[in-house]
C-alpha cells in the first residue's frame, strides 16, 4: 500500500467507527425510535415467538413478530393525531396459528394462486398441495405466514429496521430450490412509513411472488366495513379471472367498467354490481396491472384515504401487480379485543407479480434462476387529508 492508500484506508475505518458512535448516542438519547421486544408466546411446535415494537417521533408504531413475518399492529395518527390501530389481527400468537385469513402475514413462496397445483420449468412439472379448490394459493399447506422466521434487529440513524428471515428446503411443498428468503421492514424515524424489502436466493431455478397480506382499515380495527373508503388504482388494466380466481391470461381494459379506480372511487359505490368478474370474487379480488409509464423503480401503485378519519395510504412497489381484495371471505370470526371481523372490514393491496404467472407466458415472469438475487420492495406510506 502506497503512503495515500494507507490514509484513504485510515480515513475509512475513523469515518465507520464515528458511524457506530453516531448510531449508538443517537440510539441512547432516544432519537431514534426504540425497538421494544417482548414475548408473543411459545410456537405449538416449541419454539420461542417474539413480538417487536418498532415507531418513530411522528407518531407511527408498529408491531412485527417473528411467526410469519406478520405485521400485528400499524397505528396511524388521523388529522387530529389521534392513533389508531389500522390493521386486522389478533392479540395473541394462536389466532395467527390457527387462522387461516393471512392477516398481515408475508405470504411465499408464491402470493395468489397457482392454476390446478402445477406448473413447469424446463420441461419438468412441479405438483404442489391444493389448498384453494383445484389451485395452490398463497404457497400451499403451510404457506410462509405459518413459519418461524429468525429475527435481527438493525440500527441506524435513520430509523430501526428489522430482518426476518426464512430458509425453505427444496421440495417444501412442492417448490424446486433451497431458497433463502430475508424481509427487512424499515421505519424511517422522520416519515409516516412502513418499507418492506425482500432478497431471495436458490439453488435450483424456481418461481417466487412474496407479498404482505396486511387487512388494512383506515378507521381502525374492528370499526366497521370499508365500503366508504375512496381508492385509487394507477391501473388501467387488469387480470380477469375464471370463476376459481384463475386469471384467464388476458389483459383487459378497466375502462367503463366497475374494475375502473383511475378516478378515486368508494369501495363499495359498484361492488354489488352485476358484472361477471364481481361476481366471481363476490366483490373485488383481482389483480390490477400497475401503469409505470416506463419508470423503472417505485412506483404508486395505489392510494386509499378514509374521508372520516383523514387517514391515507399510499403504496408504492417494484411489483408491476396488485391484488386488490375488499375482504369478501371475511366471516364475521373475531380478531383483536374480540371485535368481530364481518365481510369487507378491510382490504389488502397485495403487491405481487400475477397471480399464476408460471402458467401464463405472456405475464411478466416469477422464473427466479438459480444462483440469482430477487429483490423487490413495496412501501405503506401514510398522511391525512
Ligand atoms: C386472495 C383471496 C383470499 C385472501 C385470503 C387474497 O390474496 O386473492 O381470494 O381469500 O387472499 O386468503
Amino acid at each position: 500500500m502506497t503512503a495515500k492508500q494507507n490514509a484513504r484506508a485510515l480515513l475509512c475505518a475513523l469515518l465507520f467507527v464515528g458511524e457506530l458512535l453516531l448510531a449508538g448516542s443517537l440510539s441512547s438519547q432516544g432519537m431514534r425510535g426504540t425497538i421494544r421486544k417482548e414475548s408473543f408466546g411459545k410456537a405449538a411446535s416449541g419454539e420461542q415467538i417474539d413480538l417487536y415494537t418498532l415507531s418513530n417521533e411522528k407518531g407511527l408504531e408498529v408491531a412485527i413478530t417473528n411467526f410469519g413475518a406478520t405485521v400485528v399492529v400499524l397505528k396511524v395518527p388521523d388529522r387530529t393525531g389521534k392513533a389508531a390501530d389500522v390493521v386486522l389481527g389478533f392479540d395473541a400468537l394462536e389466532g395467527y396459528e390457527n387462522g387461516t385469513a393471512y392477516f398481515g402475514a408475508t405470504v411465499g413462496r408464491y402470493g395468489n394462486r397457482i392454476g390446478g397445483g402445477k406448473f413447469s420449468i424446463d420441461g419438468r412439472t412441479y405438483t404442489l398441495p391444493k389448498n384453494n379448490g383445484d389451485n395452490t394459493l398463497h404457497g400451499g399447506i403451510v404457506g410462509f405466514d405459518k413459519k418461524v422466521w429468525k429475527a435481527r434487529e438493525i440500527a441506524s440513524k435513520g430509523g430501526e429496521s428489522l430482518e426476518f428471515s426464512y430458509l425453505s428446503a427444496d421440495g417444501e411443498e412442492g417448490f424446486p430450490g433451497n431458497l433463502s428468503v430475508k424481509v427487512v421492514f424499515a421505519l424511517p424515524a422522520d416519515r409516516n412509513e412502513l418499507k418492506i424489502d425482500y432478497t431471495a436466493t436458490t439453488d435450483k431455478d424456481t418461481v417466487l411472488n412474496l407479498t404482505n397480506h396486511s387487512y388494512f382499515n383506515l378507521a381502525g380495527e374492528g370499526k366497521g366495513d370499508i365500503l366508504d373508503h375512496v381508492l385509487t388504482l394507477h391501473a388501467k388494466q387488469f387480470t380477469p379471472v375464471d370463476k376459481t380466481l384463475i386469471p384467464t391470461g388476458e389483459l383487459r381494459d378497466v375502462a367503463g367498467t366497475p374494475m375502473d379506480f383511475t378516478r378515486a372511487t368508494a369501495i363499495g359505490k359498484r361492488i354489488n354490481e352485476n358484472n361477471e368478474q364481481l361476481v366471481f370474487g363476490k366483490g373485488y379480488d383481482h389483480n390490477w396491472v400497475i401503469a409505470s409509464e416506463g419508470r423503472k423503480g417505485l412506483t404508486l401503485a395505489a392510494e386509499a384515504y378514509d374521508p372520516k378519519s383523514g387517514r391515507t395510504l399510499e403504496v408504492l412497489t417494484t411489483e408491476p401487480g396488485v391484488q386488490f381484495y375488499s375482504g369478501n371471505f371475511l366471516d364475521g370470526s373475531k380478531g383483536k379485543a374480540n371485535k368481530a371481523y364481518g365481510q369487507r372490514a378491510a382490504f389488502c393491496l397485495e403487491t405481487q407479480h400475477f397471480p399464476d404467472s408460471p402458467n401464463h407466458p405472456n405475464f411478466p415472469s416469477t422464473l427466479l434462476k438459480a444462483h440469482s438475487v430477487f429483490r423487490s420492495q413495496t412501501v405503506f406510506r401514510f398522511s391525512t387529508k
